[in-house]
């Protein structure tokens, strides 16, 4: 992974080696229509920010990488567990974006599909045999929940990808440095069988510094994807402000920045 820019888009370009049917990576902060302290890439609909600069900076996005905004598609993100399937050509996808999703999958081409995100991880799978790809929203609750299990689930009953084939990425999100969680996010874990030990570390009495990347890390293995096939990016989004938005950091002032990928046309 490394910072790459196309048009004014700067952004974390995602390589998955030996295939090219897909095109993906992270987004910054950096060169958006946002004024502060939305500056100014940001791409998340629920902030309180102009909806006008948001629309603008999805379009720039959506310019850099050939698709115009009616082919943007992000989820309405409810820190939940239902994903989205796109499984059919659509003339406009916008409708999509009223729709309650933490996780979104299709195998349509010419879609960017994604994730926003101010801390949690945003995650990106591709199936180069099937030609599908996935992205993933997984804060706490979604990693709690095992949505990246249930999304490699879904690849494989909806599409039948074969989840060692497939290649992922973990891009930047608020990493052990800079949090801290208590008891209940640790029940959580417990409760759904994601163990706490490896995603974790203690701090003092009943906190905790929660690796978010590791937690999911884990649980890809746990679905069947190799581990040389995952990518993680480590770059904590609280530690670099210049960089990255992170809710932790800046609350209600926090833009988001966003987790692409989009199939390529044969
Ligand atoms: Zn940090």
């Amino acid at each position: 992974m490394q910072l790459h820019r196309i048009d004014r888009i700067q952004y974390i370009e995602v390589t998955f080696p030996g295939f090219s049917c897909s095109t993906q990576g992270f987004t910054t902060r950096h060169e958006g229509v946002s004024r502060p302290p939305y500056n100014s890439l940001n791409l998340g609909m629920n902030t309180q920010d102009q909806q006008s600069n948001v629309e603008g900076n999805r379009s720039l996005l959506g310019r850099a990488f050939g698709v115009n905004h009616e082919a943007i598609v992000t989820p309405r993100q409810v820190h939940g567990s239902d994903i989205l399937v796109i499984n059919e050509p659509n003339e406009d996808y916008t409708h999509f974006l009223t729709v309650e999703g933490d996780a979104i999958i299709t195998n349509q081409p010419d879609v960017l599909i994604g994730v926003c995100v101010a801390d949690c991880a945003p995650i990106l799978i591709c199936d180069p045999d099937k030609r599908v790809i996935a992205a993933v929203h997984a804060g706490w609750k979604g990693t709690a929940s095992r949505l990246v299990s249930k999304t490699v689930a879904g690849m494989k009953t909806e599409f039948g990808s074969d989840p060692g084939r497939l290649h992922a990425a973990i891009g930047p999100c608020i990493q052990k440095c800079c949090y801290e969680v208590d008891e209940p996010v640790k029940k959580a874990f417990q409760q759904n069988g994601i163990p706490w030990d490896t995603s974790a570390e203690l701090k003092t009495s009943g906190k905790w510094q929660l690796d978010l990347a590791t937690a999911n890390e884990e649980l890809l293995l746990a679905a069947g994807v190799p581990k040389d096939s995952i990518q993680i990016s480590g770059q904590c989004v609280c530690c670099h402000s210049e960089q990255f938005f992170s809710y932790r950091r800046d609350k209600d002032e926090a833009g988001r920045q966003m987790g692409f990928i989009m199939l390529n046309s044969r």
